[in-house]
C-alpha cells in the first residue's frame, strides 16, 4: 500500500507543538476528549442507523474499548462507530474547523509568554490534545458502509505532517493508537485507566470495556486474562434521578459531552412529563467563548429523541440571544427520522423552544432576586458575561420581554461610588432598583451611552444629571442603545438618554427662566457660532446640562447618538453624519469671555469655537473630521497663550 504524506494546517502544525511541549499538569483529560469522540462516532452511526439499519451489519453493540499494553507502551481507543474514509481523515485530523480554537491559537501568536497551560485548559482541544502523552499517534479506521479493504491508516508524530494510506481493516470503526511518550506510561496501567474513565466519563451512553483487573486468585486471573468489562455505569447521565448525580458528575458531563472547558455557573436538569414529555440538562457557563459575538451563531444543544442522539448544535430549540447555553434536549414527542427541514416547521419543536427559554429566563430570575448570596454571586458572574447576549432578547423577543427586563443590569454613577463587590464582578443595578433611588421629582430613567466605559464615566453630558443628584445609567455595549429604545417604558418610567434633546435639567421653572435670560444676551454669540460652525451643527444653544464641561453635543430628541452612528458604520452600514446640536455652558468661565470678545473683537474667534466643537466630540469618545487641523488650531492658540 502507498503512503501519502500530508501537511497540517498551519493553525494544526501551532497546537500540535504546544501539545508536544506541554507541561500542562492535567494533560490526563486527554482520555476524555478521545473516549468523548469515540462516543459521538456511536451516536452518529446510531442516527444513521435509524434509516439505514444495514449500516449495523452484524456489530450492533455499539461500545468504546480502552485497552493498554505495557511493555510496547500503547494505549489504545478503539470504538465501532461511524469511522471514518481517507478523506474524512484528512478533513479532521488535519485541519481545525472550531473558530473558538483558531482564535486560541492565533491568541497564543500574539502572547508568546501566555500561560499555555490554562489555555489548554480552558479549550477543548479535541483529538489533538493525545500529543500531550504520545510522540506517535496511528489511527486506524473504516467508515460504515464501506467494505473491507476501504479502511485508511493516518498516523502523524506530530512534526507538522502525517500520513495516510488505505488499509484493509476487517470491522467498522475507529482504532486510535496512542505510543505513549516516556514521561506519560502511566497512562498505560490499568487501574490508572479504570480510575480516569470512571472520573471523566462515566456518564456515555455505551458501555466503556476496559480489560478485567487481577483479582489476586492466579487461577482466576489467568482464565479471564484479555477478558473485557464495562466499567462506566452507561447510563446516559440526563435520564438518571438527580439525586444520584453529584456536582462532580455534572461536570464531567458538562466538560467531556458538551465539550466545554470552564466550569458550569449553574445547571437546569428536569424531567417533564405533560402535553409534552422531554428531559432538559441545560448548563450555563462561567466564562464566555471567544466567538459568541464575532464567530458562529450556532446554539450549543444536542438532540436526543428518546435516549437517541439526532443532531449537535440544534437552533431550533434555542433563541439566538440564549446562544450561551449548553446541554442536551431528549425529547419522547418528536418522530426518530426528524431533520433539520422537519425541525424548523415543527409545532412540537416550536413549543419545546418556548419552554426551554421559559425555563432558562426563570431560572436565571430565581438566582438574581435569590435570598442566597451565592446563588446572587453566580448571576452576577453569568450576567456579566452574557447580559449583552441577554439583552439581545429586548430587541428580538418581544414576547419575552418582561421576563428579560428584570435580568437588566448596568453600571451606573450609583454603582460606580459603592465598595465594590469581593471576588464577584463589578457592582450593577436591576432597573428596578434604579427606580427605588430616584429622587422626587426625576420622572426619567437616564442613561448615557458609548463605546467604552471609560468613555462613558468620562462624558460631559453626565455633569449636570449628577450634580441634581440623578443616577445615570452607563450603557456600553453595542446592543444597548437598540435595547433602550426598544424598551421604551419600564413600571411607567421613560428610558432617556443625557445626550438626546432638550435637556430635562432645564425644566424646573427657576433654571428656565435663568437660561431664558442668558440666552437673550448670547443670541448674537449663538448666531455667530452657528454660521462659522456650518452645516455639521444645526443648532448652538445655551444649557444647563454641564457644570464643568464647556461644551458638549446633543441629538434631536429621536435622533441618532454619536455612539450609535459610530457603531452602525462598524458595522459595515452607510451612515449620514447626522448633524448635531453644540450647546454651550453659559456658567463656564471660557464661554463667558469668549462671548465678550465676540462683542468686541472677534478676529481668531471662528477657531476657537471649531476647537470647543471637536474637543466635544473627543470628550465622548467619538472621531474629529480633521484631526490635523484640530491640531493646528490647537498649536495656534497655545503658541499665543505662552508668547
Ligand atoms: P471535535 O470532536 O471537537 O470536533 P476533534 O479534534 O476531537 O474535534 O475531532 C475532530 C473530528 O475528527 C471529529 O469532529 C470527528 O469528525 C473526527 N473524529 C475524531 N475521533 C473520531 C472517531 N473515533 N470516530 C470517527 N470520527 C472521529
Amino acid at each position: 500500500m502507498t503512503q501519502t504524506s500530508h501537511t497540517f494546517q498551519t493553525e494544526v502544525t501551532q497546537l500540535l507543538q504546544l501539545m508536544i511541549h506541554s507541561l500542562y499538569s492535567e494533560r490526563e483529560i486527554f482520555l476524555r476528549e478521545l473516549v468523548s469522540n469515540a462516543s459521538d462516532a456511536c451516536d452518529k452511526l446510531r442516527f444513521k442507523a435509524l434509516t439505514d439499519h444495514a449500516l449495523l451489519a452484524g456489530d450492533e453493540d455499539l461500545k468504546v474499548k480502552v485497552r493498554a499494553d505495557t511493555e510496547a507502551g500503547t494505549l489504545t481507543i478503539e470504538d465501532n462507530g461511524i469511522g471514518l474514509t481517507e478523506a474524512d481523515a484528512i478533513e479532521h485530523l488535519g485541519t481545525i474547523a472550531k473558530s473558538g480554537t483558531k482564535e486560541f491559537v492565533a491568541g497564543l501568536q500574539d502572547a508568546q509568554k501566555t500561560d499555555v497551560a490554562g489555555m489548554i485548559g480552558q479549550f477543548g482541544v479535541g483529538f489533538y490534545s493525545a500529543f500531550m502523552v504520545a510522540d506517535k499517534i496511528v489511527v486506524e479506521s473504516r467508515a460504515a458502509g464501506a467494505s473491507s479493504d476501504d479502511g485508511v491508516r493516518w498516523e502523524s508524530t506530530g512534526d507538522g505532517s502525517y500520513n495516510t494510506e488505505s488499509i484493509a481493516r476487517p470491522q467498522r470503526g475507529t482504532t486510535i493508537t496512542l505510543h505513549l511518550k516516556d514521561d506519560a506510561k502511566e497512562f498505560a496501567d490499568g487501574w490508572r485507566l479504570r480510575s480516569l474513565v470512571k472520573k471523566y466519563s462515566d456518564y456515555v451512553g455505551y458501555p466503556i470495556m476496559l480489560p478485567k483487573q487481577p483479582t489476586g486468585d492466579e487461577e482466576k486471573d489467568k482464565a479471564a486474562e484479555g477478558e473485557l468489562e464495562q466499567v462506566n455505569s452507561g447510563q446516559a447521565l440526563w435520564t438518571r434521578p438527580r439525586a444520584d448525580i453529584t456536582d462532580e458528575q455534572y461536570k464531567e458531563f458538562y466538560q467531556g459531552a458538551c465539550h466545554q472547558w470552564d466550569d458550569p455557573a449553574t445547571r437546569i436538569h428536569v424531567n417533564v412529563e405533560g402535553t409534552l414529555e422531554f428531559t432538559l440538562l441545560l448548563f450555563i457557563p462561567s466564562q464566555k467563548p471567544m466567538d459568541l459575538f464575532n464567530g458562529t451563531k450556532s446554539r450549543g444543544l444536542s438532540l436526543y429523541v428518546k435516549r437517541v442522539f439526532i443532531m449537535d448544535d440544534c437552533e431550533e430549540l434555542l433563541p439566538e440571544y440564549l446562544r450561551f447555553v449548553r446541554g442536551v434536549v431528549d425529547s419522547d414527542d418528536l418522530p426518530l427520522n426528524v431533520s433539520r427541514e422537519i425541525l424548523q416547521e415543527n409545532a412540537v419543536v416550536t413549543k419545546l423552544r418556548q419552554q426551554i427559554t421559559k425555563r432558562v429566563l426563570d431560572h436565571l430570575k430565581k438566582l438574581a432576586t435569590s435570598e442566597d448570596d451565592e446563588e446572587r454571586k453566580l448571576f452576577a458572574t453569568i450576567e456579566d458575561q452574557f447580559g449583552a447576549v441577554l439583552r439581545e432578547g429586548l430587541v428580538n423577543d418581544m414576547a419575552n420581554k418582561d421576563a428579560i427586563q428584570p435580568l437588566v443590569r448596568y453600571r451606573s454613577t450609583w454603582t460606580e461610588t459603592q465598595e465594590p463587590p469581593e471576588d464577584a464582578p463589578a457592582l450593577k443595578t436591576s432597573i428596578t432598583d434604579y427606580i427605588e433611588r430616584m429622587p422626587e421629582g426625576q420622572e426619567k430613567i437616564y442613561y448615557v451611552s458609548a463605546a467604552s466605559l471609560a468613555a462613558a464615566k468620562a462624558s460631559p453630558h453626565l455633569e449636570g444629571f449628577v450634580k441634581k443628584g440623578y443616577e445615570v445609567l452607563y450603557l456600553v455595549d453595542p446592543v444597548d442603545e437598540w435595547v433602550a429604545s426598544n424598551l421604551g417604558e419600564i413600571e411607567g418610567k421613560q428610558l432617556a438618554s443625557v445626550a438626546k434633546g432638550a435637556a430635562e435639567l432645564g425644566d424646573d421653572d427657576d433654571t428656565k427662566k435663568a437660561l431664558e435670560e442668558k440666552q437673550e444676551g448670547y443670541k448674537d454669540f449663538l448666531g455667530f457660532c452657528q454660521e462659522s460652525l456650518g452645516d455639521g451643527i444645526k443648532e448652538v444653544r445655551l444649557t444647563a446640562r454641564l457644570t464643568d464641561s464647556p461644551c458638549c453635543l446633543v441629538a434631536d430628541e429621536g435622533g441618532m447618538s454619536t455612539n450609535m452612528e459610530e457603531m452602525m458604520r462598524r458595522f459595515g452600514q452607510d451612515v449620514p453624519t447626522q448633524s448635531r446640536i453644540l450647546e454651550l455652558n453659559p456658567e463656564h468661565p471660557l464661554v463667558q469671555s469668549l462671548q465678550q470678545r465676540h462683542g468686541s473683537d472677534s478676529e481668531g474667534l471662528g477657531d476657537y469655537i471649531a476647537v470647543l466643537r471637536d474637543q466635544a466630540l473627543l470628550a465622548e469618545g467619538a472621531r474629529i473630521a480633521d484631526p490635523a487641523a484640530f491640531a493646528k488650531k490647537i498649536t495656534a492658540i497655545m503658541t499665543s497663550a505662552v508668547s
